[in-house]
């Protein structure tokens, strides 16, 4: 069978655009190894906010976070889980100027905090906080499960459990085939495998500078005596390396805003071990008085697809080839817009100028774009 267009990866980023392709009206198939959001999405710390240095992700956040509060409205049906919850950035001296700019673009109530007034943290090192009040948090599984239906339901085709083995490319379209042998002729063809990206194009002679990083995600349960003093919101500390999310009842998740060791996505170990957990949990402890005595509950690793400046990768890489990638540690919230975007690309329409930005041939050419603040890139 024909479509029109076909989408390897049923991440979060995969079936958003397949959503935004089908509801207008384009045949769409996406294939997955596995079932939708069994990558790295499915492992996502899930926060979404809009707190961006780069203008246009700012606003893609901000769609994007529009888009989950709205989910069931706007997939007819579905649940993100998104839990609006606020958040605090904490930043060292060296960040002022950039977090002031980027305050300013957050709009509806964002602003900057003087440290002092944080009296629920301590803020030793901190030179200035922003509040962002509609930032939180949503479930990546409903998420990606809710769009895929809904792209189901505008008539896209999800094969679920049929890896993509080959593809290629000629003057009448794409070829992908599947490893039960099935050959599929596509229009066009988005690649939007997380960390599997770049591997799949390279027998196509199409080589992309993305890289794969591990990175943990470390589950800390309070102390129920210390449950007054549970940290309600978002907090990403920058000036101390980490990012914290509340869960309901009394855990939290901590996770690092740093560069992380390469991985090999097909071999890397999916557990946090005690010692990661440990080092996580430190981080968070010294804001918090209450997180001192919490206990590790688990956690666990997954995979970063990471570009060169840490920021997405979305264009063509061939006559008939797209790629939706590269987002790192911080593509969740971007996806339900972002997708409108790329669908807007692969069919040539209203395609919004900034864009081409994120296009891959920037690497090419030293038009790298900037990312976050110092090391912490992942905030983009
Ligand atoms: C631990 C962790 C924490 C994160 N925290 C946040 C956060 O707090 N906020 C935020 O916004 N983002 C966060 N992110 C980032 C976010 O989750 C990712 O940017 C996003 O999920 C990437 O989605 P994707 O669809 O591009 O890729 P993926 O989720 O990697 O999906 C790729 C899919 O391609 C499939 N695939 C691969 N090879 C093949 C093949 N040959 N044939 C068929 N299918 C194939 C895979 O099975 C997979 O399902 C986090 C990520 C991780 C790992």
């Amino acid at each position: 069978m024909a479509y029109d267009v076909g989408i390897i990866g049923a991440g979060v980023h995969g079936v958003s655009a397949a959503f935004h392709l089908a509801r207008r009206g384009v045949s769409t198939v996406v294939f997955d190894r596995g079932a939708p959001g069994c990558g790295p999405t499915g492992r996502s710390g899930a926060i979404c906010r809009a707190y961006y240095t780069d203008a246009f992700l700012a606003e893609v956040a901000r769609d994007g976070i529009a888009f989950l509060a709205d989910f069931g409205e706007r997939t007819g049906g579905g649940q993100s889980g998104f839990r609006r919850t606020g958040a605090f950035y904490l930043h060292g001296p060296g960040d002022v100027s950039t977090a002031k700019d980027t305050a300013v673009r957050l709009g509806g109530g964002g602003e900057l905090v003087a440290a002092d007034a944080l009296t629920h943290l301590d803020t030793e090192g901190v030179a200035v906080a922003v509040w962002e009040p509609g930032a939180g948090y949503a479930d990546p599984v409903s998420t990606t499960l809710g769009l895929a239906e809904a792209a189901r339901r505008h008539g896209a085709e999800i094969q679920a459990h049929r890896p993509v083995v080959a593809i290629d490319e000629g003057p009448g379209g794409v070829a992908v085939t599947t490893a039960d042998g099935s050959v599929h002729r596509l229009g066009a063809l988005l690649v939007a495998a997380g960390p599997w990206t770049a591997p799949l194009l390279r027998p196509l002679g199409i080589d992309l500078p993305l890289t794969v990083e591990r990175h943990v995600v470390a589950v800390l349960e309070h102390d129920p005596a210390d449950a007054a003093g549970l940290v309600p919101h978002v907090l990403i500390d920058v000036a101390g390396g980490y990012y914290s999310t509340p869960q309901p009842r009394t855990q939290y998740l901590v996770g690092g805003v740093v560069p992380a060791s390469p991985a090999d996505p097909d071999d890397f170990v999916r557990t946090a071990a005690p010692e990661e957990t440990a080092r996580l949990a430190a981080a968070a402890a010294r804001r918090s008085p209450a997180r001192r005595r919490a206990l590790p509950a688990g956690g666990w690793a997954s995979l970063y697809d990471v570009s060169p400046d840490w920021q997405p990768v979305a264009g063509q890489v061939s006559e008939r080839i797209h790629v939706d990638a590269g987002t790192s540690g911080h593509g969740f919230k971007l996806a339900p817009a972002w997708g409108d975007h790329v669908a807007r690309l692969l069919v040539g329409d209203d395609v919004d100028p900034r864009l081409a930005a994120f296009a891959p041939s920037r690497f090419d050419g030293g038009a790298e774009l900037a990312a976050g603040f110092g090391a912490a890139r992942i905030l983009g």
